[in-house]
């Protein structure tokens, strides 16, 4: 087939041990997911999950241990991280039931849903869509995806996020509201997942600003952590 121009590339992420890389086809992301933050955000009560997306270009892949450069957005004064576990689609489906859904899941990365939150605030106040607050480019920096099978205690382990090596974001992976095979059965209602879909699942309390010149370090453990540098 031929194109009027050459097709922008395929987003990958990098597999660990794996010299294939992971191709994006969609970013899903799941809004108030842990209750301290649902809280934070001035939620009351259980609510169903509610999901968001940012282009597949948004991903920002790190390379292996070195810092991912990753540039102040415009428009923007108040540059929030969200520290989340990201679940990577390995094979599709359209209304998965949550006993079947880790099946279809290839792997799982650490994962930030980078925010304007001032322009998400705004937006939220006007009834609008979040598209400007979340789906900015670079906003979805990720670490490497690591097999699901090399992770078996990847739903009780810790996650947290050190902004230049201070503690900023901690808790645990068990205290997700919508848990990731309950996310999947949400979703492939809604949409049919693909191979190459990612999943943000959602991040714990104790988002806030960060500036050009900060160090972020996201850790899922068992994971490979994910570093980011704002220049
Ligand atoms: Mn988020």
């Amino acid at each position: 087939m031929s194109h009027v121009f050459q097709p922008a590339p395929i987003p990958t992420v990098p597999v660990v041990g794996d010299a294939r890389r992971f191709p994006v086809r969609r970013i899903y992301c799941v809004g108030r997911n842990y209750v301290d933050h649902a809280i934070e955000m001035g939620a009351t009560g259980r609510e169903a999950p509610f999901f968001f997306m940012k282009p597949a270009d948004a991903v920002l892949p790190a390379e292996g241990e070195a810092a991912v450069e990753m540039h102040y957005p415009t428009l923007t004064k108040s540059l929030h991280h969200e520290v989340e576990l990201v679940c990577a689609i390995g094979k599709g489906g359209r209304d998965i039931a949550a006993a079947d859904a880790l099946g279809h899941v290839f792997g799982y990365a650490v994962g930030l849903d980078m925010t304007r939150r001032d322009l998400q605030n705004e937006m939220k106040k006007q009834g609008r869509p979040w598209s400007i607050g979340k789906g900015f480019d670079e906003s979805a920096p990720i670490g490497a995806i690591t097999p699901a099978a090399q992770v078996p205690g990847i739903m009780k382990a810790p996650i947290a996020l050190d902004v230049n090596g201070n503690v900023r974001q901690l808790s645990h992976i068990d205290k997700l509201i919508w848990s990731v095979a309950e996310t999947i059965e949400h979703l492939s209602r809604a949409w049919a997942l693909q191979a190459g879909d990612l999943i943000y699942t959602g991040t714990p309390a104790g988002v806030d600003a960060v500036v050009a010149g900060d160090v972020l370090e996201a850790r899922i453990e068992g994971l490979s952590p994910l570093r980011v540098r704002i220049v």
